[in-house]
């Protein structure tokens, strides 16, 4: 019998009219949730090694038990991908491995991305996040089914595809460019990918840290992609500013002449603050850093001009949010002296609940990541307004803390500052404040657009959404519907 394949789509069994929850026992009353937690500070600071550790299976299939099969999953609606965690989490439990991973892949094409680095909307809207604030361990659970999965051969690559003789090319090889190209390749195109990077992950690859995501795990995937039928061609840059109104791009008219152009080109460009002493040798954009040090773990070599390094460095990281997290991540591990990171918005709010995001809503409260818990000063309301040098170096950064007041004809409330200027030694800034949302042009019909390009800068698991979503779209094109 032929094995399940990595993407194929399995009809989910019924498991309508099983008894309780998942454990048929109520185990969340019982069984605290568990996570694996992360790797002893001392021991994961000098290598950039995943952080996360792993539970044993007992643990692992007893944390699958605690799901209480909700008559109204609200986990379900909170996946962007409509995962189903009561589902496989009642074949975990059961040590039913391969059907808890078929039920898993049913949705979820990579689940080995977002069972590392998804935030788990699904578990900030799990009932028992209601209840005790001790939702189910879902996202932890995915990354061990799926482990366990290739571990036990139940991926095998799906070889035996009908070909319906349309070709598509995917322009990026993101989540949303790979999510795209999966769906369709199963369907029948013939799928090529252009990447302007030397390999495959987009963001995965090239802005999350290894201590987040090893990249052996994407090249897994990649492969058996390939073998799938994808064809990946790399160091190419499309020009999708070109694109004629028959939908063709002269350099693929050239190559493949493909029926249908999927645009999965993200978020190219950051957010600047263009602060006088902007240019100043050691201010630069959290990508230039997180992608050098991603390539550099990848044998890439750089010289000494051409490295960010915050080796030895007290380094400021502008901007609150999880790319600035990786940034004070990787300069611990690069040896740095200190980290700052500053945020001109104020402190969220701290604890589970979010009074302005109710759950099961996702609660916009304090995060506090693996890479903060390794060290580092955190202030919020805080503005930017100088970078100080000397000889064309960075030394400081004068920053002035402000305060936000209503705004009296409403709207955006009123930033006022607070006290005097101050100036906080740096010789590395990092400028984490978000990625601009592309524009898009009105495209031929056959021309589609996915992923953060389409919707701006978010999450992976969104971004595999969209790509799921956007290949429905072209098929329903190509039907004529
Ligand atoms: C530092 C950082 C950390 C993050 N951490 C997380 C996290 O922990 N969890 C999470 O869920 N999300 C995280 N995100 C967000 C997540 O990575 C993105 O939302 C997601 O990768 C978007 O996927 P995408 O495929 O749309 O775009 P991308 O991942 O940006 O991929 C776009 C691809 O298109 C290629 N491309 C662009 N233009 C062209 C062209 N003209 N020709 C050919 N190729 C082109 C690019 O090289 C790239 O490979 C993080 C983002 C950053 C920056
Ligand atoms: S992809 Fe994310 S939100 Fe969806 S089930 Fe997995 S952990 Fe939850």
């Amino acid at each position: 019998m032929e094995k399940n394949t990595s993407t194929q789509i399995q009809p989910a069994p019924s498991l309508k009219g099983r008894a309780g929850g998942a454990s048929n026992s109520p185990a969340f009353l019982t069984v605290p949730r568990q996570e694996a937690g992360y790797r002893p500070i001392h021991d994961r600071i000098h290598d950039f090694g995943e952080v996360e550790q792993t539970l044993n299976t007992r643990e692992r299939k007893l944390q699958a038990s605690r799901c209480m099969d909700c008559g109204v999953p609200f986990c379900h609606w909170a996946c962007p991908l409509g995962n189903k965690p009561p589902e496989w989490n009642n074949a975990l439990f059961k040590g039913d491995w391969e059907l808890a991973y078929r039920l898993l892949n049913a949705t979820n094409p990579f689940p080995e991305f977002t069972g590392r680095i998804c935030p788990a909307l699904c578990e900030k809207a799990c009932v028992l996040n209601r209840f005790n604030h001790e939702p189910t361990t879902n996202r932890e659970d995915e990354a061990a089914i799926t482990e366990m999965a290739f571990q036990e051969g139940f991926i095998q690559p799906h070889t035996n595809i009908q070909r319906n003789g349309k070709k598509v090319a995917v322009i990026g090889a993101g989540p949303a460019g790979l999510a795209a190209a999966n769906d369709l390749n199963l369907m029948g195109y013939q799928v090529t990918v252009f990447e302007k990077n030397e390999a495959a992950g987009g963001l995965l690859r090239y802005g999350i840290p290894n201590f987040k995501l090893n990249k052996a795990i994407i090249d897994r995937r990649i492969k058996l992609l390939e073998q799938e039928g994808i064809e990946f061609k790399y160091g190419i840059a499309v020009d999708i500013d070109h694109i004629d109104s028959l939908g063709h791009i002269e350099f693929l008219e050239k190559l493949e002449k493909p029926d249908a152009i999927v645009l999965a080109t993200g978020t190219p460009t950051a957010r600047d603050l263009k602060a006088p002493g902007r240019e100043l040798g050691g201010v630069h954009f959290a990508l230039e850093l997180l992608s050098q040090q991603n390539r550099v773990l990848a044998g890439i070599e750089f010289s000494k001009e051409e490295r960010i390094t915050a080796k030895g460095k007290d380094v400021l990281v502008i901007g609150g949010g999880d790319t600035g997290s990786d940034c004070i991540g990787t300069a611990h591990r690069q040896g740095c002296k200190s980290v700052t990171q500053i945020e001109i918005m104020p402190k969220p709010v701290e604890g589970p609940v979010d009074p302005q995001n109710p759950w099961p809503n996702y609660p916009r409260t304090l995060k506090t990541t693996s890479s903060h818990e390794e060290g580092c000063t955190r202030r919020w309301n805080i503005n930017t307004l100088e970078f100080l040098g000397k000889e064309g170096k960075l030394t400081g950064v004068k920053v002035q803390e402000i305060d936000w007041e209503p705004n009296p004809n409403g709207g955006r409330p009123i930033m006022v500052e607070k006290g005097a200027p101050e100036i906080i030694k740096a010789e590395l800034c990092l400028l984490a404040m978000g990625f601009l949302k592309p524009e898009h042009p009105e495209y031929p019909a056959n021309v589609f657009v996915c992923g953060d390009s389409a919707n701006g800068a978010s999450l992976v698991v969104r971004a595999m959404a969209s790509g799921k979503q956007t290949a429905e779209k072209v098929h329903a094109y190509f039907q004529g519907k």
